[in-house]
């Protein structure tokens, strides 16, 4: 199938757009007729720049307020207008014009009215070798429906008139979309995609300011495609997103961020879909997470001694060295950490970008192999650097930003083995930590989207519903996504004065801010760090007494949990327990966690707390040590 855009879902000029839309791969683009008449070029000239481009115009659009309206001069210039633009299409160099339907103050209903006016404007476009596809808009005067956009398309009886179909026209009103499966396939022309966030707004206000790219809103954008393709549809599949926020981003980002959608949700609908296995190229399908493998520190001298510090005060040992680079393998339970200060490399450059921080994810996968090449089908590009003699050759990627992340799996040579020398044995007894529950990536609230979409797009992760977050200075909003065995949150700032506005400030990309590691006995993790010197993150007595009076917690528990700043939470499904740790690394944390029951949250609740504590510190009050 053909993957096309509209012009206007991708911000900048209409040549910054097609630039934008053909390096991240479609195959087409809808001319929007704004963005044509800005350009100071020719049609002939704008439809050979798009065809150079190695894309072809799928759809010219939008023809409004055509039909319907009542015998005379209104109903003539309609006709005129329409003239004018086969004319201007067949300079620009294509074939199909979109009519949406009428909202024109003087348009009369009637389904054989507008059926009438399009079996003549059939007759007009077969004469200048055009077709007409008909869009029942979700807030037409007389047709908002595409089963009556059918109807009269079908009464119209025209070849050279048919129905365009707009995921976001039939699921933004709640129209069931299997009402699509019994049209003939053959009869509709075009079909746009749109997904959105459920925000009950005014339908028109919805679409035109918050339409997102399939997979990063609520509507069912799976479902409607899948009946698309079951009537037997197989023209283009196009994006038609108006978002205020993709308006003010950059054009690259937002083509990729399209094509990754249309590809994933065309993958989806191949797999669901009886008879749609050959819609497109087969692809891997989706990667399930089975943990992390590995997080990757850059660091030097002294932070890298004061990182160490931090770890071993967590209970972590340092339990190998890189056979041939300064690269440090700390571990506790099925934990590793990484601590690199080599140089020249990757880890390197992103040092010297942004100092102390976490420049590689290693993800335990199924297969390495599969999970890249589903990556680089949704537009990633691949990570490689140059390999020295012994290194095992692990699959990675450039996450968004330039971010790494490697790919683990039982097929490739254990790295730890094959790379590391083992130091003596520690005399740690660990801190009882199992395993990396979640991290955290801090990103400006525009990229937020962008991020969900690269990682539910590559593997199965589910979204919860988004949280705000009281920063004393802005809100933060965050967004979980969980999966068996890799839960992430994406924490979205909109002001620098928020801890995490700050925090991204001094980084590039998107950065990990905290690292939660799970503990099956908080009290006693606590302890044992109490013991190591850890310094935890003090918490007020108003924060305790407040969980008094919030949850029935016996006294005693609450004095434990005030002797060691463990915060808590609980929902319907269990208990939360954690532990943070005081800033690092300009913003940086580590948090401890217990889930007892089935708790699936992150302690939202305790963020503003959490975030008021630190901020404290920062400020640069006196950090009491435990
Ligand atoms: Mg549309
Ligand atoms: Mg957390």
């Amino acid at each position: 199938m053909k993957t096309s855009i509209a012009t206007v879902s991708v911000p900048g000029t209409l040549r910054e757009k097609l630039d934008a839309i053909a390096a991240a791969g479609f195959d087409g683009v809808e001319i929007f007729e704004q963005d044509f008449i800005a350009d100071a070029a020719s049609p002939r000239d704008v439809g050979a720049m798009i065809r150079d481009q190695g894309l072809e115009i799928t759809l010219f659009q939008p023809f409004r307020d055509f039909e319907g309206l009542p015998p005379g001069p209104l109903r003539r210039r309609a006709f005129d207008r329409a003239r004018r633009k086969f004319d201007l299409m067949g300079e620009l160099g294509t074939d199909l014009v979109l009519v949406c339907s009428s909202v024109h103050p003087e348009a009369l209903g009637g389904i054989d009215r507008a059926a009438d006016d399009f079996a003549e404007l059939g007759a007009l476009a077969a004469t200048h070798g055009i077709r007409v596809g008909y869009e029942a808009l979700a807030w037409g005067r007389h047709v908002n429906d595409h089963r009556d956009a059918w109807e009269i398309v079908r009464r119209a009886d025209h070849a050279n008139i048919g129905l365009i179909l707009d995921s976001f026209h039939t699921l933004g009103r709640g129209l069931d979309p299997d009402s699509i499966r019994r049209i003939p396939g053959d009869r509709i022309f075009f079909v746009q995609l749109a997904d959105a966030p459920a925000i009950p707004m005014d339908l028109l206000y919805w679409s035109r300011h918050f339409r997102c790219m399939p997979g990063e809103g609520d509507l069912d954008v799976t479902a409607f495609t899948r009946a698309v393709m079951a009537a037997g549809y197989r023209g283009p599949v196009s994006l038609e997103v108006f978002n205020d926020q993709f308006r003010g981003g950059l054009p690259g980002p937002v083509a990729r961020d399209g094509f990754r959608s249309l590809v994933a949700l065309m993958d989806d609908v191949r797999r669901a879909e009886p008879g749609c296995a050959t819609i497109m190229p087969d692809i891997p399908a989706r990667s399930a997470v089975q943990g992390v493998g590995f997080l990757e520190f850059t660091s030097r001298g002294d932070e890298a001694r004061d990182l160490g510090a931090l770890l071993a005060s967590l209970g972590f040992a340092a339990v190998a060295r890189h056979r041939t680079k300064a690269l440090a393998l700390w571990q506790q339970g099925a934990i590793r950490i990484l601590i690199n200060e080599e140089p020249g490399d990757f880890a390197g450059s992103v040092y010297h970008a942004r100092g102390t921080g976490i420049c590689d994810i290693g993800l335990e996968v199924a297969s390495a192999r599969d999970t890249v090449a589903r990556a680089q089908a949704l537009g990633a590009q691949p990570f490689v650097q140059p390999l020295s003699p012994g290194q095992v050759d692990i699959p990675a990627i450039r996450g968004l930003g330039g971010s790494a992340l490697h790919f683990l799996d039982s097929a490739q040579p254990d790295v730890w083995d094959a790379e590391f020398t083992p130091e003596p044995p520690a005399t740690t007894t660990g801190a009882r930590l199992t395993r990396i529950d979640h991290f955290a990536q801090t990103m400006t609230y525009g990229e937020m989207l962008s991020w969900s979409l690269f990682y539910t797009s590559l593997f199965t992760m589910a979204k919860s519903p988004m949280v705000d977050v009281t920063d004393p200075d802005g809100l933060v909003r965050s967004q979980a996504l969980a999966g068996d065995g890799l839960r992430i949150t994406l924490n979205g700032a909109e002001t620098h004065r928020t801890f995490a506005g700050a925090f991204l400030a001094d980084s590039l990309g998107a950065p990990v801010q905290h690292v939660a590691f799970a503990t099956d006995d908080i009290l006693a993790t606590a302890a044992m760090l109490a013991a190591r010197g850890f310094a935890f993150l003090p918490m007020t007595d108003n924060y305790y007494a407040d969980l008094m009076s919030r949850f029935d917690l016996a006294p005693d528990l609450v004095a434990a949990l005030r002797a060691h700043h463990i915060l808590y939470d609980r929902d319907a499904g269990g208990e939360f327990f954690q532990i943070y740790s005081q800033p690092f690394a300009g913003g940086m944390f580590f948090e401890i966690v217990e889930r007892r029951g089935d708790y699936r949250g992150y302690g939202a609740p305790n963020a503003p707390f959490r975030i008021a504590a630190q901020k404290r510190l920062m400020r640069g009050a006196a950090i009491p040590r435990e």
